[in-house]
């Protein structure tokens, strides 16, 4: 199938509460217009560098979301168009990002990245982190961030009941934060290869690129 089939299947299936980001790293420009073509306007990529060069040659009314691992020195580079801010894993980035919103005034939404892999690979930080950072005195003065959600990523396991098990804790917890914060409204879980038991787990954002772009 083509891409633009297969998002527009993707897209069909999800529940109208549920944000689709069409992954589209390593991919060219061409595949992006071909889904484009077919709708679709929030893409995700996981290095700064590409989606630079991505947004200048692309149509402007695409939202770009950065869903990789954060390197501090480089988010200036994105700061004056990101939309959202998936990975986001210490108070000191959240820092960095805050600093470069404000240069071009605006404000950036973020989600912090809850580690609930078993694998120790997977960045990202414990609930008990998460806690901290959002009690923390500091926030307070970060006026040019907005938190608004969580990021997780599952173990990569064929075993369904794992993985159902690590999205359930993200979303009790996701809950329970929600409760207590005003302003939470995402939780991004789900990509290819399991973003129905994300759904069925309270996702509400997925990040899908292969199964819309192919294998990369
Ligand atoms: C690559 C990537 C995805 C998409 O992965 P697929 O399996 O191709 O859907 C989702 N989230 C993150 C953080 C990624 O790096």
């Amino acid at each position: 199938m083509s891409i633009s089939e297969n998002l527009i299947k993707i897209k069909k299936s999800l529940p109208s509460h549920v944000t689709l980001v069409a992954v589209s790293k390593t991919k060219p420009a061409s595949d992006i217009l071909e889904a484009y073509d077919a709708g679709q306007r929030i893409f995700g990529e996981n290095k700064i560098q590409e989606m630079v060069e991505k947004y200048n040659n692309l149509p402007q009314d695409i939202e770009w979301h950065m869903i990789g691992h954060l390197q501090r020195n480089k988010v200036k580079y994105m700061a004056h168009f990101v939309s959202l801010v998936h990975g986001v894993d210490s108070l000191k980035t959240l820092k960095e990002i805050n600093k470069q919103a404000k240069k071009h005034d605006r404000v950036i939404n973020c989600l912090l990245q809850a580690k609930i892999a078993e694998e120790d690979t997977k960045f990202g930080l414990s609930f008990t982190e998460i806690e901290s950072i959002l009690t923390s005195e500091n926030l307070n003065e970060l006026s040019n961030i907005n938190i608004v959600g969580l990021m997780g990523m599952a173990t990569f396991t064929s075993d369904t009941t794992q993985v159902q098990e690590e999205f359930s804790k993200i979303n009790t917890f996701f809950e329970k934060i929600k409760s207590q914060n005003k302003g939470i409204t995402t939780l991004s879980i789900g990509m290819s290869g399991d973003y129905k038991i994300a759904i069925e787990n309270g996702s509400t954002m997925v990040r899908v690129g292969s199964a819309i772009f192919g294998s990369r």
